[in-house]
């Protein structure tokens, strides 16, 4: 079936009496060059398991299915659980599972559907709900490869470098987890109902790192104490966040130790400065 056809769309989604939602960021592919050259930046072979998170109708689960070796697609809207059905009929490798992506049992959906297959993702997120999916989808540490359609400001935030207005937090917490890359731009036409913003697929390349849970939860309190007020220094910022353990010498001495600039703000450090932050801070405490 031609999904990304207008021609067959509407007809098909009328017949199900469907009728699209803003509030679950409904906008479908209707340009079939986009699904094709997701698949190239995807990486996926047929001895993967590849969860996708929001099909819609299906238009990037069937080029899924002839790639890889069994997909699960997670959609929260019902009403398209019985348009997925007749879409996906062809394809034996397909599991439609109807929930929400944030409420489910991640680890228990991947061990009863993917069990022992090499997993990736693969998606075009709804943009509601980008940072806590990409957050869990990362924290899991279960995908090789993480390859998603995102609001292009959010891909530029994921991906930027120290020091510019994009670069914050969550570009820390990603670059903790994964290699980011940006991969190319979708614009608003490619999509049905045309959406405002302009679209980019990036992927993100999983890192196995060597650090305890609790080093790794330290080192993101550092960070998102560093950037909750991007325009005071690093270690006016860290002083709440040490209040009552380090005075303000202290933490100043810290940050001098670790060869930073005691003026220095939070958002010219690295995550390999922040890690080097976090474990001398460790020493001292
Ligand atoms: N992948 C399709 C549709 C993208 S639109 C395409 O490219 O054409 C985003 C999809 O995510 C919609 O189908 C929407 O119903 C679904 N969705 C929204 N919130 C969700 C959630 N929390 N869990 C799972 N699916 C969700």
């Amino acid at each position: 079936m031609e999904l990304h056809d207008l021609t067959v769309i509407r007809p098909l989604l009328e017949k199900h009496g469907f009728h699209f939602s803003k509030s679950m960021g409904q906008n479908f592919l209707i340009r079939d060059w986009v699904p094709r050259r997701i698949l190239e930046v995807a990486g996926i072979t047929c001895d993967d398991g590849v969860l996708e998170i929001g099909p819609g109708i299906g238009v990037l689960t069937q080029e899924l299915c002839s790639a890889a070796g069994k997909i699960v697609a997670v959609e929260l809207d019902h009403r398209l659980i019985p348009v997925l059905q007749e879409t996906l009929a062809v394809f034996s490798n397909a599991e439609i599972v109807s929930g929400d992506i944030m409420k489910l049992d991640l680890m228990q959906l991947l061990s009863d559907q993917l069990p022992g297959l090499p997993l990736k993702v693969c998606a075009n997120l709804p943009y509601n709900i980008t940072t806590p999916v990409l957050r869990l989808l990362m924290e899991s540490e279960r995908f090789a490869q993480i390859t998603v359609m995102i609001q292009k400001e959010v891909a530029q935030r994921i991906c930027a470098k120290p020091g510019t207005p994009e670069y914050g937090a969550f570009t820390v917490f990603t670059e903790f987890y994964a290699s980011p890359a940006i991969c190319f731009d979708v614009p608003p036409d490619c999509f049905y109902p045309r959406p405002k913003v302009t679209s980019t697929v990036i992927t993100l390349h999983r890192k196995t790192r060597d650090i305890s849970p609790e080093d790794r939860d330290f080192l993101f309190s550092i960070t998102r104490a560093a950037f909750s007020q991007r325009r005071k220094t690093l270690v006016n910022s860290l002083s709440s966040l040490f209040a009552g353990k380090l005075t303000k010498e202290e933490l100043q001495a810290a940050v001098a130790a670790c060869g930073f600039d005691p003026l220095v703000r939070g958002e010219r450090l690295s995550l390999r400065d922040y890690l080097t932050l976090s474990s001398y801070i460790k020493t001292i405490l």
